[in-house]
């Protein structure tokens, strides 16, 4: 295992003048998995190329095990910084069975101990079976995991996975997900994993650092991103929400939903409130804090419902998760009670 980690200190990059990474400073502590999440086109893949040393950045310096691969005097090789790489299009060589593929990543080693190595490694992700075969013969799941196989056989301190199950089916993806992060754990190995999807992020991380824009707007533990969000960007990028508008009234934010607490904004600032559909509560009861609304409709999913709601007469709409059984009707008139942890309140941005 290695001491300490991945530390991306202060990285900027531009292509042709166009900044795509701006002053990200992030550190992997070792053994940890840090999901670098965000929107198609902000900056993660250059960042996880950078820390590769596919890519040498403009401004910043790259550390892993406390060493400096990259700074503004030094310039590490990809070969010599003891990473483990995967990539969405996990290329194995379609010449070289799957053995070969693994063996390949261990270069320097006696033959005999490099094919052991190699031959291990396809153990434990489930491949020793195929050891003799060609990637063509191979499935997409079969193909990820000698892929995985070959970036982990050498047991690099650091572990670079940039949208690494995309390729694959939803349920293979599931299980190939909870195999590489199991394996990543037993080994120690420090991981920055990019990712688009948040709830890969949620499934694999340790911490997840948020992107947009080059920039990385929160870092933390997923569920604290996903209850403490510091941006309207972050609630709605980690999970979905009912987006309300309402003013800021004696310190609380008013709503078609009531009023919800709102430290620090001053009063008449216009706001955008966002609801987790999952804190809206749906019943019958007309106490005070109940909040009429009539049903536009309901869809079972299988695990839960999505019922769709108009609030009060001809009030904003808004979606409640509820259990997939015994759905109201649409037209029928029912309640909502609010739990105000699912409430993130922020001030009205220009849209
Ligand atoms: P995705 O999830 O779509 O891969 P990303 O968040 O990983 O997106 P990057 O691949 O880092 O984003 O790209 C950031 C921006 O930099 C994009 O606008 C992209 O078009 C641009 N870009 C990336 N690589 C290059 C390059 N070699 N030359 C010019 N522009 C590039």
């Amino acid at each position: 295992m290695s001491a300490g980690g991945l530390v991306l200190d202060g990285l900027s990059h531009a292509f042709a003048g166009l900044a795509v990474v701006r002053e990200v400073s992030l550190s992997v502590k070792p053994g940890e998995i840090l999901c670098l999440l965000g929107p198609s086109g902000c900056g993660k893949t250059t960042v996880l190329r950078i820390a590769a040393g596919l890519e040498t950045p403009q401004r910043g310096r790259v550390l892993i095990d406390g060493r400096e691969v990259v700074g503004p005097d030094i310039l590490v090789p990809t070969e010599a910084r003891n990473i483990g790489l995967m990539f969405q299009d996990f290329a194995l060589f379609p010449h070289l069975k799957a053995i070969d593929n693994v063996a390949f990543g261990l270069a320097g080693l006696p033959s005999a101990q490099r094919r052991a190595a190699a031959r291990e490694a396809l153990e434990r992700v489930g491949m020793a079976g195929a050891a003799d075969s060609y990637p063509h013969t191979l499935s997409g799941g079969e193909q990820q995991r000698v892929a995985l196989a070959r970036a982990m056989a050498s047991k690099p301190s650091v572990m670079l996975l940039d949208e690494p199950f995309s390729g694959l089916d939803a349920r293979l993806r599931d299980r190939i997900r909870a195999d590489t992060a199991s394996l990543l754990k037993d080994d120690g190995t420090t991981t920055l994993m990019v990712t688009h999807d948040p709830e890969e992020a949620m499934l694999m991380a340790d911490r997840i650092a948020l992107m947009n824009d080059g920039r990385v707007l929160q870092e933390g533990a997923p569920i604290d991103l996903y209850r403490h969000p510091n941006s309207p960007f972050c609630a709605s990028f980690l999970g979905e929400t009912n987006l309300l508008e309402g003013f800021i009234k004696s310190g609380h934010a008013e709503t078609a939903l009531g009023a919800f607490a709102a430290d620090g904004l001053a009063e008449g600032t216009p706001v955008e409130v966002h609801v987790r559909p999952e804190g809206l509560g749906l019943g019958t009861a007309e106490t005070a804090d109940a909040v009429p609304a009539v049903v536009i409709d309901a869809r079972g999913l299988g695990p839960f419902a999505r019922v769709r709601l108009r609030l009060g007469n001809g009030g904003p709409e808004v979606t409640v998760r509820i259990a997939d059984f015994d759905l109201p009707r649409p037209g029928s008139r029912v309640t909502l009670t609010v739990d105000p942890a699912m409430v993130f309140v922020f001030p009205l941005q220009d849209r």
